[in-house]
């Protein structure tokens, strides 16, 4: 093994890896990356078909990018958000103002998706303090069952997802979990708990974690409209959806949603930099003025919050979503996509195949957690020169918005012959196995 793959055997502890079978396979090593392709130290070159986790929107390297995060270079790295300003970081806030759904006038900075939810839960249960009166026992929050919000105390008790959340329960503020997708089912919780409920958290649209689970049309707009009914905060996590994955800038748009408060990180600064913002209407801001002494201050603040190098790549991106016209060269992409994604479904080893936009999760239905059949799938793309990273048995495929329509169509083919390759035959009656050569000669 060369030495760099020697000394992440040694000292390195991946996020949600399980160690022993990460030491028991070499490491890829990333070592460089060109548009929708990552390079490894050999140089061999992988289509990102998971956008770096989530992340990358105009694909790397991109020279509008690189170059406004050297000019950045040559004025400051970092300096603080606490008790000080910078240029960018105002700027920024202005342009995501500009941009983000209607009654959102406040940019408030961290520096990752789980810390935007954070601050959106902190703000939520302070502004109801704030309030006073019978609002102060506003202090619990409403969920969706498979919920991913990150991996904070706080964001987790959000959370639910029983594999990742389960084992932190007694460290968990009090939360009520709601269907999915059913709009009666949060109606009655909502009702059942108007005196004690501070905010309903979701993911718009699609919930990625739980292995792109899609929302049906009108969902999110009635639960907006059951929040303003039971005097609830709505905060929408665009974590995940935000900057152009779900086929518009941000997800909330498809439904004419206003979230009171609305989480971004990821693709804010095209997948450049760690930087988070969370968004908050003016009613919810101006709760929190006061006199010095009256301590109504949003105690809260990271020491990276609002990064200037950061701050500078964000604003590159929203100029390239301008410039390249983003949003409506990735409308025929996802046209193209779902006509191929319709032929992978047919395959009898594929469940069912969701799709918003660019997020596509495709389920591969439940198998023996022993077999890892997501992760041969994975490895079996990458001998093809395809990365992908799974959800236990759903295949996640995100391309970079940038992904050329051929790119798009190899990561459809690759997934697709990978799926074929991983699983095990022997699941397979010869019925089944006639069915998934018809299809796939098909697809090909
Ligand atoms: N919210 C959502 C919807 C997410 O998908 C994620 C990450 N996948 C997060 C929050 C947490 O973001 P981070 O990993 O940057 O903390």
């Amino acid at each position: 093994m060369e030495k760099a793959e020697r000394l992440d055997h040694d000292h390195l502890w991946h996020p949600f890896t399980q160690q022993r079978d990460w030491v028991a396979e070499e490491p890829l090593m990333i070592e460089a990356a060109e548009g929708t392709e990552l390079i490894d130290s050999e140089g061999r070159r992988y289509l990102d078909g998971v956008s770096s986790l989530w992340c990358n929107v105009h694909g790397h390297r991109h020279p509008e990018i690189d170059r406004a995060v050297r000019e950045q270079l040559d004025l400051v790295a970092h300096s603080t958000m606490l008790g000080l300003s910078h240029p960018g970081a105002a700027e920024l806030a202005a342009r995501l103002i500009a941009i983000a759904p209607a009654g959102l006038s406040r940019v408030f900075y961290s520096d990752s998706g789980s810390t935007a939810v954070e601050v959106a839960l902190k703000m939520a249960f302070q502004y109801w303090q704030h309030r006073g009166g019978q609002h102060v026992r506003k202090t619990s929050f409403i969920c969706l069952d498979q919920a991913y919000h990150g991996d904070t105390v706080g964001s987790v008790s959000v959370g639910g997802v029983p594999l990742f959340h389960s084992t932190f329960e007694p460290l968990l503020f009090e939360a009520h979990r709601a269907k999915p997708g059913d709009v009666d089912d949060i109606g009655r919780l909502l009702a059942m708990r108007e005196e004690e409920v501070a905010a309903v958290v979701i993911e718009p649209l699609v919930q990625g974690a739980a292995g792109m689970l899609t929302h049906p049309p009108g969902y999110l707009r009635a639960v907006r409209r059951l929040c303003d009914r039971h005097g609830a905060l709505l905060i929408c996590d665009e974590v995940a959806t935000g900057f152009g994955r779900t086929g518009t800038m941000f997800a909330c748009e498809q439904e004419g949603v206003s979230p009171d408060l609305l989480c971004l990180a990821k693709g804010l600064t095209g997948g450049y930099m760690p930087l988070a913002a969370t968004l908050a209407t003016e009613r919810i801001y101006e709760a929190f003025l006061g006199e010095h002494t009256d301590f109504k201050t949003f105690f809260h603040g990271h020491t990276y919050t609002g990064n200037p190098l950061a701050c500078a790549a964000a604003l590159a991106s929203l100029d390239v979503f301008e410039r390249e016209r983003t949003l409506v060269r990735i409308q025929p992409k996802i046209r193209l996509l779902s006509g191929w994604l319709a032929q992978v479904e047919r395959m009898p080893e594929v469940r069912e195949v969701r799709q918003r936009g660019l997020m596509v999760g495709i389920d591969l239905g439940e198998h023996d957690p022993r077999l890892r059949l997501g992760h041969r799938v994975v490895l079996e793309a990458r001998r093809r020169g395809v990365i992908v990273r799974p959800l236990g048995d759903v295949i996640v495929l995100m391309p970079p918005l940038s992904i050329s329509k051929r790119d798009l169509r190899r990561l459809v083919e690759v997934v697709g012959q990978s799926i074929r390759a991983a699983y095990p035959v022997t699941e397979l009656d010869s019925g089944a196995k006639g069915r998934l050569d018809a299809a796939l000669l098909e697809a090909a």
